[in-house]
Formats: C-alpha cells, structure tokens, sequence
C-alpha cells in the first residue's frame, strides 16, 4: 500500500496535509498520535470510506479508487471501488459486528453476501477462522453473548473471511477491558507472524516496539515522523514525537 501526498478537508478544516505511507507486503506499519491528529480519517481514506481530496493511493500497485486518465483523475465507478475495497479488511474500536447474527454468520457474510460464495464452503471457512482466532465452538454464539475481546476476535475472523491483501486496525484494543486486551494482541502477532500486511493505529507501544516495522507518528494532521518502529519509538528525531511518547510511554 503505497499514499503520497494524500489531502483531506472537512469543509474548511483540512484533517490530512499531504500525507506520505509505505506498507510494504508483509510488513507491519503502525500508526501512533494524540487524540484528532487524523489517525482514522487516514485509516479511513486509505480504504475507500472517505474520498480523498488531493493525493495518490495505490493497493497492490493498483490505482485505489480513481483512474488516471488524460492527466486528471477520475473517480472509478462504484461497482469498481466495491471490488477494490473488498481486499482490505478493517476492524474497528467498536467491533461492529450485526448483532443479530451469530458469530459464524458474521464471518460469512462477506464471502456469502459480497462474494456470492458457496454457504457450506463459507461455514467450513468462518469455523476454521473462528478457531484460528481462538473462538473454536462459539459460532452459535450471539455478539451479545460474546466478551468485547472475543467480539473483536470474530471481528478479525469476518475481515480475515474476505482473504484481504491489507488488514487496517483502528485502535482495536481500545474499547476493551484491561484484561482483555492481550488476548486480542495475541491474535494480531500471530497475524504479523504468518506475513500478513498489516496498518495498525494503536496506543499499545508495547505492541508496536515488539511487532511493527514501521512507524508513524502523526500529529495535527502532518505526519511528523516515520522511520524503523524501534528507533522511532527508542530515539525519536522530532520534538513533536518526544514530548508525545514522554506522555505515553
Ligand atoms: P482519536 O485518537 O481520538 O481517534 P484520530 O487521530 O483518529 O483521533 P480523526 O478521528 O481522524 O483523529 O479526526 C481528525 C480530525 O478530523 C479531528 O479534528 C476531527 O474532529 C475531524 N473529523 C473527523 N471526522 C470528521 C467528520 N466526519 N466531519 C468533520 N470533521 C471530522
Ligand atoms: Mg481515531
């Protein structure tokens, strides 16, 4: 996933100044800042929830969301853009799951509903995924029957479901119980483990030092500072990123 120059504005509040990004296959990039610094309308720009207002998004090497043409940019057609973004997967602070389907049914309805798959192929794939993710025999389960870390497990299993080349994270232990955090770390490093490309925003440094290769730190908008995960998080270079990790590490 490569972003240059990527502008966002909200009216005449510009959120993103020209943000560059580099996830390399395989690699893990994290993304760290203050609360507002755009973090998530990033997140959400790089896979098609928001339109982008200036910059270049490329997902495998493949223009994202508008095509080049006659020196100007042209938005894809939506059935396009659907396509395209069925290849990110992205698990959210607040799960998001549909509360009145089981677990098993949540991690089918992608490949059943987007993808026009087999239903038995799509249950023998949620079942095995729903044990990747340590949840084997809770497909029955309802998310109201389901603790937020196991929620946010099958979370992981519904985006994992579409086969994503990228999976994006928006501070996904956030709105989980202390407890309950380590669990769902747990399922992400054995992601990063088995070599998927992963865009994580996260307040969990712990995490970002032992897995990321990459990170970002973002700050009013502006990406501050980007380099090797250790040496941004051990010897920031910028005054912004100090007095930021000072605060939170
Ligand atoms: P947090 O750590 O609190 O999640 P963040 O880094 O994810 O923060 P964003 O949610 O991306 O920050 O917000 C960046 C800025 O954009 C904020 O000033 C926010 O108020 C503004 N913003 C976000 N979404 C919208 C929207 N839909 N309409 C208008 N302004 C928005
Ligand atoms: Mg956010």
């Amino acid at each position: 996933m490569v972003a240059r120059k990527l502008c966002k504005s909200y009216g005449r509040h510009q959120v993103l100044h020209d943000i560059d990004l580099t996830v390399k296959a395989g690699e893990i990039s994290c993304i760290i800042g203050p609360s507002g610094s755009g973090k998530s309308t990033l997140l959400r720009c790089i896979n098609g929830l928001e339109t982008v207002d200036r910059g270049v998004l490329k997902v495998n090497g493949e223009d994202f969301g508008y095509v080049e043409k006659d020196h100007a940019y042209h938005a894809v057609r939506p059935k396009r853009l659907a396509e395209q973004r069925t290849r990110i997967g992205m698990v959210f602070q607040q799960f998001n799951l549909f509360p009145n389907m089981t677990a098993e049914s949540n991690v089918m309805s992608g490949p059943v509903l987007v993808k026009k798959r087999n239903r038995a192929a799509s249950r023998e794939q949620a079942r095995e995924l729903l044990a990747r993710v340590g949840l084997d025999g809770c497909g029955h389960k309802y998310p109201a029957q389901l603790s937020g870390g196991q929620q946010q497990r099958v979370a992981i299993a519904r985006a994992l479901a579409m086969e994503p080349t990228i999976m994006l994270f928006d501070e996904p232990t956030s709105a989980l119980d202390p407890e309950r955090v380590g669990e769902v770390l747990a399922v992400m490093r054995d992601l990063a483990g088995n070599g998927m490309t992963m865009l994580v925003v996260t307040h969990e440094m712990g995490f970002a030092r032992e897995v990321a290769d990459e990170v970002l730190f973002m700050d009013g908008g502006i990406a501050v500072e980007r380099g090797d995960a250790r040496e941004v998080l051990a010897n920031p270079r910028e005054k912004r990123t100090q007095a930021f990790l000072e605060r939170v590490l």
